[in-house]
């Protein structure tokens, strides 16, 4: 499969080109050259196919044959080696647990995808991975390339603004996982990173990439959760997707031009709500990101926007797709302790945004159908937040447990550009 950037300026290049370098020259978001649907045998009898089997049918195209059938089939089948249970919690609404993974956030899945793609990929050349996280990537980015031969992991994260099981996700594993304990925002981590993507000796010196969302290999495989979920439901579906960079919701997208049966999409936001206000209007104006206490969708300018806008722009409307919401933090809280006082299941905080979005799209059709939204962190992950909204303890699994006893180690740096850089060139 051949990608071309969205920006246009820069020849076509193949999928492992697009995973190595994340980012094109110019820029601009890879993109896929052509989606093309499944054939009607796979569609009509998907729901009958092994997870593994139907992952592969969906992903295959993308991957061309850069990766071998039995390599991909392995590469699928350890991404996906945990449950994704659907819940219904009310008639017809339905959450998709995507917290079942080793770090508990729906992250894992990309993050364990692209972690093999890369090393598939990278030949005899070190890697050398750069990610900026506000909490939930960098855990699931340093589980996925943990001990990963070849490649080193640099992940950079805001001082005292993760929570403190966050940040010992990030600190406790060692081996070829560094952490960065920056003192400043997160807005300091992302800048750091995309400078050092600018300087191409620095690019090139040390093999950089990225495993943000940004990156093909992260972001195509969370179409899964889409196909699992509809394998589990007789009919067509409404998602409601609590979204940040939007990197989600564009897989799913994706799976609805493969020919899955989405009905319609619902873009859940916390008040940070770039693309509810473009929908509306017509115009595409971010805004700096506001702090919630459902901070993984803190963004202002979503980094996929551009792929979402191309994605419906080939074959049909976009409006017609697809709805936004936006709620605030009083909002969040007052649906998660209703929803636990009535049904007795705990959602976190942005599971709870995605179930309002959900339940007020819904309140806008005439016509019943089912809905899903996807809960894409465990609640434990917020206990912070989510403790005195319930006025109770949020019981820790014990998968997340045994790693509040280990030892944080990192390094501690200025949100200083060159002494990141010295650090890197020492490294
Ligand atoms: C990353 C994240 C999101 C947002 O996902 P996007 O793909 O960036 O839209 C939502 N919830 C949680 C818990 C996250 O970690």
């Amino acid at each position: 499969m051949k990608y071309y950037s969205l920006n246009g300026h820069i020849k076509e290049v193949n999928f492992a080109e697009a995973v190595l370098e994340s980012i094109a020259a110019d820029n601009g978001l890879y993109f896929p050259k052509n989606i093309e649907r499944l054939p009607e045998d796979i569609l009509s009898n998907f729901r009958q196919m092994d997870k593994v089997e139907i992952a592969y049918h969906a992903i295959k195209q993308f991957i061309g044959d850069e990766i071998a059938e039995n390599d991909l089939k392995q590469i699928i089948s350890e991404t996906i080696n945990f449950d994704f249970p659907l819940v219904e919690i009310e008639k017809n609404i339905y959450t998709l647990e995507l917290f079942h993974g080793p770090t508990m956030a729906f992250k894992d899945v990309g993050a364990r995808f692209m972690a093999r793609c890369l090393s598939q990929f990278r030949k005899d050349k070190k890697i050398t991975v750069l990610v900026a996280t506000s909490g939930d990537t960098g855990g699931a980015v340093a589980d996925g390339f943990f001990d990963v031969e070849g490649i080193e992991v640099i992940i950079l994260y805001p001082q005292g603004k993760v929570s403190d099981l966050q940040e010992k996700q990030l600190t406790t594993f060692g081996k070829n996982i560094k952490a960065l304990e920056v003192k400043g925002d997160f807005d300091d981590c992302q800048t750091m990173v995309k400078k050092a993507f600018l300087d191409t000796d620095l690019k090139n010196k040390l093999g950089l990439t990225s495993a943000n969302s940004i990156n093909v290999a992260r972001w195509l495989p969370q179409m899964f959760y889409y196909i699992f979920a509809l394998q589990q439901l007789p009919e067509s579906v409404v998602f409601s997707v609590p979204s940040g960079n939007f990197g989600n919701i564009c897989a799913g997208m994706v799976a609805q031009q493969l020919g899955f049966p989405i009905k319609h999409f619902v873009a859940s936001n916390n008040i940070n709500d770039s693309v509810r206000r473009y929908l509306l209007s017509g115009a595409f104006s971010p805004k700096e990101a506001k702090a919630t206490i459902s901070n993984a969708m803190d963004v202002g300018a979503p980094s996929n926007f551009d792929r979402m806008i191309k994605l419906y722009e080939s074959s049909f409307d976009l409006k017609q797709n697809l709805s936004a919401y936006s709620y605030t933090d009083e909002q969040t809280a007052e649906a998660l302790k209703s929803v636990f006082k009535n049904t007795n299941y705990l959602m976190d905080t942005h599971g709870t945004i995605g179930y309002l979005g959900l339940k007020e799209y819904f309140s806008t059709q005439k016509e019943k159908s089912i809905g899903v939204f996807l809960e894409t962190a465990h609640p434990a992950k917020f206990a912070n937040v989510i403790a005195p909204i319930i006025a109770q303890d949020v019981p820790l699994p014990t998968q997340l447990g045994s790693i509040m006893d280990k030892e944080k180690q990192c390094t501690v740096i200025d949100a200083d550009f060159q002494e990141f850089k010295q650090l890197l060139e020492n490294a």
